[in-house]
C-alpha cells in the first residue's frame, strides 16, 4: 500500500490549509472528509470576518479553498474514519473497508452543532425544527421562527433568516447576547426580529410539523406555548474527536491537547482547527491553524524519514 507524506482528517478551513501548505511542500497530501466539502462553512451564508474578503458565502469560500490546493496536487477521498493507530512512525487511518497510511497526520475534523435535546426535538427534525439555514431558510417564507441561542451562530444565521421569514425571534437564555457586537448592533436594528430574554425551550410541539414550543420564562419560572412554524437551533459546537476517545488525551469536552506547533503527544500526529482545545473557532484562525500544522508536519518528516 502507497505512504502518504501527510494525511489530513478532515476537509474544513483548517484541514484545506493545511492541504495547501501540504502541497507547497511537495509532500504526497490527502485529505479525508466524510461529508461536505469546507465543515462548518458548508452551513454558513455570509462570511464577513476573513480577512482580505469583504463578503463571500461559506459554500463559495469553501469550494475555493479546495480548488487552490487541489491546483497544487492535493488529494481527496470521501470516506468516513473509524479508527487510527498513532503509535507506529507509519500512521495508519481505517474507514469502513479501506486503510490508509501516512508519515504525518493532521487531525482537522471540526465539530457538530449541539442538540438542545428537548421532547419534540428530533421528531420534528426536518419538519420544521432545523440546525441550518442555509439549506433549510428558504421553505420559511414569510413564515414566524424562533432561533434558539445568543452566540454568533444564532444571531448572524437569524440575521439571514429574515430574507425568508416575516419574523425572527431570538430565544435566549440570558439578559444579554454572548455574539459579537456588530452583529447584535445589525440584528437589533433589523425590524424583523425580536428577542426572548431569559427563556429557554422546553419541548417542540406539533403534528407532523412544528406548530408551537413551549417557552420557559426563567425570570417568572413560567412555562407557556408559543405557535411557530419552525425551529432553528444554534446552540453551540462540540469537536468531532469520539473515534479518539481514550487515544489521545482531551479535555472534558473532548477538544484535543496540543502546543503551540499543534503537536499531540504522538510525534507525527497533530491536531488543529476547532478539534483542539483553546480554538477561537474562527474561519481565520482554523486557516491559521491548518497552515501550522502542515508546517510543523513538513519539518518532522523531513528530519524523521531520509529517502
Ligand atoms: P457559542 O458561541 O458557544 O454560543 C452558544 C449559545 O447557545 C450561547 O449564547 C449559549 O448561551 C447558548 N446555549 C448553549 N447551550 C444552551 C442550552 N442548552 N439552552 C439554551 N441556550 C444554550 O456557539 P456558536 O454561536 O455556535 O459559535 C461557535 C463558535 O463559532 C464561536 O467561537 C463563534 O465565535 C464561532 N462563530 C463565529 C461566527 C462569526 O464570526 N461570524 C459565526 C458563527 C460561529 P450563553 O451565552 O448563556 O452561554
Amino acid at each position: 500500500m502507497e505512504t502518504y507524506d501527510l494525511v489530513i482528517l478532515g476537509g474544513g478551513p483548517t484541514g484545506l490549509a493545511a492541504g495547501l501548505y501540504g502541497t507547497r511542500s511537495r509532500l504526497k497530501t490527502l485529505v479525508l472528509e466524510r461529508g461536505t466539502i469546507g465543515g462548518q462553512l458548508a452551513v454558513t451564508e455570509d462570511i464577513e470576518n476573513y480577512p482580505g474578503i469583504e463578503a463571500i458565502t461559506g459554500p463559495e469560500l469553501g469550494q475555493k479553498m479546495l480548488d487552490h490546493a487541489e491546483k497544487f496536487g492535493l488529494e481527496m477521498e470521501y470516506v468516513d474514519v473509524e479508527s487510527v493507530d498513532l503509535e507506529s512512525e507509519i500512521k495508519v487511518v481505517r474507514t469502513d473497508g479501506k486503510e490508509f497510511h501516512a508519515k504525518a497526520l493532521v487531525i482537522a475534523t471540526g465539530s457538530t452543532h449541539n442538540k438542545l435535546e428537548i421532547p419534540g426535538e428530533d421528531e420534528f427534525s426536518g419538519r420544521g425544527v432545523s440546525y441550518c439555514a442555509v439549506c433549510d431558510g428558504a421553505f420559511f417564507r414569510d413564515r414566524d421562527l424562533i432561533v434558539v441561542g445568543g452566540g454568533d451562530a444564532a444571531v448572524e444565521e437569524g440575521t439571514y433568516l429574515t430574507r425568508f421569514a416575516s419574523k425572527v425571534t431570538i430565544v435566549h437564555r440570558r439578559d444579554e447576547l454572548r455574539a459579537t457586537k456588530v452583529l447584535q448592533e445589525r440584528a437589533f436594528a433589523n425590524p424583523k426580529m425580536d428577542f426572548l430574554w431569559d427563556s429557554t425551550v422546553e419541548e417542540v410541539k406539533g403534528n407532523g410539523l412544528v406548530a408551537s414550543v413551549a417557552v420557559k420564562n426563567l425570570k417568572e419560572d413560567r412555562v407557556y406555548d408559543r405557535p411557530v412554524d419552525g425551529v432553528f437551533i444554534y446552540v453551540g459546537l462540540s469537536p468531532n474527536s469520539q473515534f479518539l476517545e481514550g487515544v489521545l488525551p482531551a479535555d472534558e469536552m473532548g477538544h484535543l491537547h496540543v502546543n503551540l506547533k499543534m503537536e499531540t503527544k504522538f510525534p507525527g500526529v497533530f491536531a488543529a482547527g476547532d478539534i483542539r482545545e483553546q480554538s477561537s473557532r474562527q474561519v481565520a484562525s482554523s486557516v491559521g491553524d491548518g497552515a501550522t500544522a502542515a508546517i510543523f508536519a513538513e519539518k518532522y518528516i523531513a528530519e524523521h524519514f531520509t529517502e
